[in-house]
This record gives C-alpha cells, sequence and structure tokens, in this order.
C-alpha cells in the first residue's frame, strides 16, 4: 500500500483523493499513512510537499509542515476548508 501511495504521490494528491484510492475512513489513518511516506521519502532523499489547507471563508492557511487534514478553521471556526494537497519532489 505505501508502495503504491508513493507512486500515486508522484503527482499532487489531495486527501480525499488518497481517501478514496485506499477506503481509508479515518482522516488520523490517512495522516499517518502519508507521515510513514514522509519518513521513507526522508530516508531516499526526497521530500514530501505540502500544499497546505485553506480556510475558504476567512483565507487561513494552515501549517504546511504538519500533516494534519483539518476539518476546521482554528480562526472563524468554519468547516468550509480546501484539503491539503501532498506530493513527492524526487531529487
Ligand atoms: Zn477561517
Amino acid at each position: 500500500m505505501i508502495k503504491r501511495l508513493i507512486d500515486i504521490l508522484s503527482n499532487p494528491t489531495s486527501a480525499s483523493q488518497i481517501q478514496k484510492e485506499f477506503c481509508i475512513k479515518r482522516k488520523k489513518d490517512i495522516e499517518c499513512v502519508i507521515t510513514k511516506v514522509q519518513k521513507i521519502c526522508k530516508r531516499k532523499g526526497w521530500s514530501l510537499k505540502i500544499k497546505p489547507a485553506i480556510c475558504k471563508n476567512c483565507g487561513y492557511t494552515f501549517s504546511k509542515r504538519e500533516i494534519k487534514i483539518p476539518t476546521q478553521c482554528p480562526r472563524c471556526k468554519s468547516s468550509w476548508i480546501d484539503e491539503p494537497i501532498f506530493w513527492i519532489e524526487r531529487k
């Protein structure tokens, strides 16, 4: 599964695409699996890039470093969130 995810992440992929592809139910599990990929990338000298989630209501940008799939904006409490996009950059 991790191998296939690494393949998929050669192209920018959203959290929900990953969720669908692998039938993952909980957001926590997606975060967990992406964290695993990030570790593998580090070992190989690749980097996992994150286009952070953005609140569509107030424009709040979530952390770029943290692998998190937010459901609610900490600033305006809106749940209208543009989900994060992940991809792997091979050097
Ligand atoms: Zn907001």
